[in-house]
Order: C-alpha cells, then sequence, then structure tokens
C-alpha cells in the first residue's frame, strides 16, 4: 500500500448525516493491478440512504439561508484542500482504479478544476427581468437551488465524475447525498472527508457506499423530498433510474455511455490526428465514455495512418502497474472488462478483421489487456456497436464525407465525436452534420470544467460543467408583480 503523507484521507467508513459511521457489512477493495483486495468499507442499506435525506432536509434552510458568497468561500477552501493533498488523493485513485499515478494526479486536477469553476460562478446564478406589455406589471425570473439532491457516479473517472456535481449543487445552495461504485468508493470518501475539513455543514453531504446500489437508489427514487437525481453510468442502469425518476418527478439528469467515432478526413494533418487518437484512446486504458470507439479513416490515407499509428503504439504505449514509472497504460478495472474486450476482438477477428497490434491479453496480470489495433473492421460488428471501454482501435473506411458522416451518426448514442480535417468549410458542415453533444475538430480531448459536457439521444440529457452545468442544479421561478402603475 503506498504511503500517505495524511492517512486519515483513507477514509473506510460511511459520511451520513455528518458523521462517519460503521456498517453491518462491507464492501472488500480490490487494486485491479495487482487483482487484490486491500481494504473494507461500511456496506450502507436503506436506512442510511434515507437518514442522509433526513439530515439534508433538516439543514437545507440554514444551507439555502447563506449568502452565495459564503458557499463559493467554502468551496474555494476546498479547491485548497484538494490541491493541497493532490498526491495523496491521486494515490487513492491509482490504489483503488488502477489507472497510472500520472493520469490520477491528472484526474484529481481535472475534478478540482469544476470546484473551482463552481466557486466562481456560484455567485453567477442570475435571474431575468422581462419587459413588459402592460406598464403596471413587472415580469421577474429568479433561479433557486432544486433542494435536496442525490447522485449515482461509476467507477471509471472516481473523482472527477464526483466533483461534477457535488460543486454545482453545493455552489447554488442545494444538498447532496451521493452513492459512489462500490469498486471505487475510498475517493468519494476522501473527498467527503475534504468537504468536512472546509466548513461543510454536517448532513449537506452524505457519501454512502453500498453493495448493494438499488437499496440506496430505490428510497431516494421513492421519496418526494428528493428533487433530483443526477446519474453518470451505462445507458442500461440509467434507463432504469429515469424510469423510476418519473414516479416522483424528479429533475434529472443523465450522462450515459457513448460510442464515439473518431474521423480523419483526406485533408487532416496525418501525423495531428495520430497524435489525438493516442489521447482520444489510450487515456484511462480506453474506459472512458468520451473514449473513441470507432475510427473512420478516408481510404486515401487509410494506410499512411495505419503505418504511422502502428509505430506509435509500439514505441510508446507502456503497460503496467499504475505506481511504476513510466507506465502510461494501467489493468483494466477487472476480469470482466478483459473478457469483455476479449469477446470483442475474439469476434471481429473470426469475422475477418485483421489485428495489427495486440489483439490479446497481456502477460502484466489477470486484469491487462494488449494496446491493440485492427483494420478492415466492418460498421456491423460488435466491435464498432458497443462501447470497448478498452485499449482497443478499430479502424474502418470511407469514399466521401457523405458516407463518414453516415457511419458517424449511425448509432443510438450521441456523446462525443471527433474529427480531423483542415478544410475550413468541411469543419464547419461536418460539425454541425455530427448528431453528438460535443465535437472535438483537430483535438482529443474535449473534457473542459468551462464547456458544458453531456450527450444526446441514448447518451442522456443535462449538461456538466460551464455555466449551463450551473443551471442544471436550479429551478425557475416566475414571478408576477401587478398593482405598479
Ligand atoms: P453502471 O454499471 O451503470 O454503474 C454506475 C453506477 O450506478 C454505480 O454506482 C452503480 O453501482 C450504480 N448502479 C448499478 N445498478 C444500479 C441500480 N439498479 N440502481 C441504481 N444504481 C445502480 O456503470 P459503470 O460500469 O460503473 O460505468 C461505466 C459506464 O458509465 C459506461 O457506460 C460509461 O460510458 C458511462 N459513463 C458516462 C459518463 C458521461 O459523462 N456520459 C462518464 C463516465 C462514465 P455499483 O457500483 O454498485 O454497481
Amino acid at each position: 500500500m503506498p504511503e500517505l503523507a495524511d492517512p486519515s484521507l483513507m477514509r473506510t467508513q460511511a459520511f451520513v448525516a455528518g458523521e462517519w459511521r460503521d456498517a453491518d457489512e462491507t464492501i472488500p477493495i480490490v487494486d485491479p493491478g495487482k487483482n487484490e483486495p486491500f481494504t473494507e468499507v461500511a456496506s450502507c442499506t436503506a436506512a442510511e440512504a434515507e437518514e442522509a435525506i433526513d439530515a439534508a432536509e433538516k439543514v437545507l434552510p440554514e444551507w439555502q439561508e447563506k449568502t452565495a458568497e459564503d458557499r463559493c468561500a467554502i468551496l474555494a477552501e476546498l479547491h485548497q484542500l484538494i490541491r493541497d493533498n493532490e498526491e495523496d488523493l491521486a494515490k487513492i485513485l491509482t490504489l483503488e482504479h488502477g489507472k497510472p499515478l500520472d493520469q490520477a494526479r491528472g484526474e484529481i486536477r481535472y475534478a478540482n478544476s469544476f470546484v473551482k469553476w463552481f466557486a466562481e460562478e456560484g455567485r453567477r446564478a442570475y435571474g431575468d427581468l422581462i419587459p413588459s406589455a402592460d406598464a403596471a406589471k413587472r415580469l421577474l425570473v429568479f433561479r433557486q437551488p432544486v433542494g435536496i439532491t442525490v447522485g449515482i457516479t461509476p467507477w471509471n473517472f472516481p473523482s472527477a465524475m464526483i466533483t461534477r456535481k457535488l460543486a454545482p449543487a453545493l455552489a447554488v445552495g442545494c444538498t447532496f447525498a451521493l452513492k459512489p461504485a462500490q469498486k471505487t468508493p475510498l475517493s468519494a470518501l476522501a473527498l467527503a472527508a475534504l468537504c468536512e475539513r472546509a466548513g461543510v455543514p454536517a448532513g449537506v453531504v452524505s457519501v454512502i457506499p453500498s453493495s448493494s446500489a438499488s437499496a440506496i437508489s430505490k428510497p431516494w427514487l421513492e421519496d418526494f423530498r428528493v428533487r433530483k437525481l443526477s446519474f453518470t453510468g451505462s445507458t442500461e442502469i440509467g434507463k432504469k433510474l429515469y424510469e423510476g425518476a418519473g414516479e416522483t418527478i424528479k429533475k434529472i439528469s443523465l450522462e450515459l455511455g457513448g460510442n464515439a467515432p473518431f474521423l480523419v478526413f483526406d485533408d487532416a494533418d496525418i501525423d495531428a490526428a495520430v497524435d489525438g487518437i493516442m489521447k482520444a484512446k489510450f487515456r484511462n486504458a480506453g474506459q472512458s465514455c468520451v473514449a473513441a470507439n470507432r475510427f473512420i479513416v478516408s481510404k486515401a490515407i487509410h494506410d499512411e495512418l495505419v503505418e504511422k499509428l502502428k509505430k506509435r503504439i509500439e514505441d510508446e504505449v507502456v503497460v503496467g502497474y499504475g505506481f511504476d514509472e513510466g507506465v502510461t497504460l494501467g489493468p483494466l478495472i477487472d476480469e470482466v472488462a478483459v473478457s469483455k474486450v476479449e469477446r470483442l476482438v475474439g469476434q471481429a477477428t473470426d469475422a475477418g478483421a485483421e489485428v495489427v497490434v495486440g489483439g490479446k491479453r497481456h502477460d502484466a496480470g489477470l486484469n491487462y489487456f494488449q494496446p491493440t489495433l485492427m483494420t478492415g473492421v466492418d460498421p456491423k460488428m460488435d466491435l464498432t456497436c458497443e462501447e470497448i471501454f478498452g485499449p482497443v482501435i478499430p479502424v474502418m473506411s470511407f469514399e466521401d464525407e457523405s458516407e463518414a458522416i453516415r457511419m458517424a451518426n449511425d448509432t443510438p448514442f450521441g456523446l462525443a465525436s471527433y474529427f480531423y480535417s483542415q478544410d475550413l468549410a468541411r469543419v464547419w458542415r461536418v460539425s454541425e452534420a455530427l448528431e453528438y453533444g460535443m465535437v472535438g475538430v483537430n483535438t482529443g480531448l474535449v473534457s473542459n470544467a468551462a464547456a458544458p459536457f453531456g450527450g444526446i439521444k441514448a447518451s442522456g440529457q443535462g449538461r456538466e460543467g460551464s455555466r449551463y452545468g450551473l443551471e442544471d442544479w436550479t429551478e425557475l421561478k416566475y414571478v408576477a408583480m401587478g398593482g405598479l402603475g
């Protein structure tokens, strides 16, 4: 186990209603890099989920009475504390998730950028004064906090997927109870410890780990006091929660799965495109909702791009344990994930695709897969229809722009997309034609706290980050003020 400068950040108790609690049962937490359990975390039940909401209800008036200035000062303190403890938080993250330590540091900085952004943006939850057709009336629009809110987050970014919700919730005056992924609750609990230190009042934030996700989500879905659910995870679970939230007409944000296309046109800077592919694929071992999943390349440059990509992968990608120096590609989260990637690659090769690099499990351990490049892939293969969530680059080719766009949009998903082109008119045309919430043009990275992150179609609804991400945690109230003539 890595040594922490502040061992008290490694919390294994749940944080319920402002108290650290043990539970009757525990969840074993596994280091994916070694495939060995290294600690256990309290596993909560419906009772704690309900208690978190009771506490939120009690503290809500006090929390909402604070000025935006006061709440944002607490968030600014949280931002500073995350900065001061960045190395410990990164080590906890690598331990429970497996990603290389340098990428874990990057995730903590990225997570903290949302805290900073909303500590500033929280002061700007402006309303409106609408010009009235009646001289005796004034028409006002207020933005008010939604109230008691809950979040459910996945394991792939154990810290950043939380701060994108927690920071805007707190900034506008909502309370926030979280069920983190059961594989990665330690980063969430460390954040809770820092919230407490930053001066977040008891009950405003709760973190409820559990080995039974539905034991926590059921009481939250049924409780009318809970006015918003913000979920990040798979489309399959998102659909269930969408339906469940209908019972009490909750406001809902859904950040779901993707199937990102990465298009390279014949007028692209090929070296820049290869660079973008390396970033859009291998970060987090491909386990990202915005990871490029299908590579759609102009026939005219296909062979040159594949050759350059092969060389970059062979020269640069270093597979290994996340704490080892120089490693750039860590393990997948578990053996089930490795089996899925193995199945997708196997089916594709059986159907005629060709492996150019990799294609197999990696001998670094049970949870590792080789960085893989494949050509001759067909758009109907499971490899290009499902989220791979692994380090595999399947390359397809196209003849002309309209075919490329048709292939890119031929999916129920609509989260991130990418393309490389140096033709200005094409850049506009393709940006407008792609049916996605986010488009990266000549870049393999789109995430940024200042920008609206989110998808359309089966990839969800709502936005995180940016001023739109703040609005998602507020309700509009219209006030007609009469008798003023
Ligand atoms: P998941 O299986 O949907 O789990 C996400 C969260 O939902 C976890 O906390 C999980 O708890 C919980 N959950 C599972 N079943 C539930 C139920 N019946 N009721 C309530 N909660 C339930 O997804 P994952 O495998 O952790 O994450 C990968 C997925 O997340 C991918 O599809 C990825 O694309 C998506 N994702 C999307 C975004 C985005 O911003 N659009 C960002 C990151 C990830 P347990 O941990 O206990 O199973």
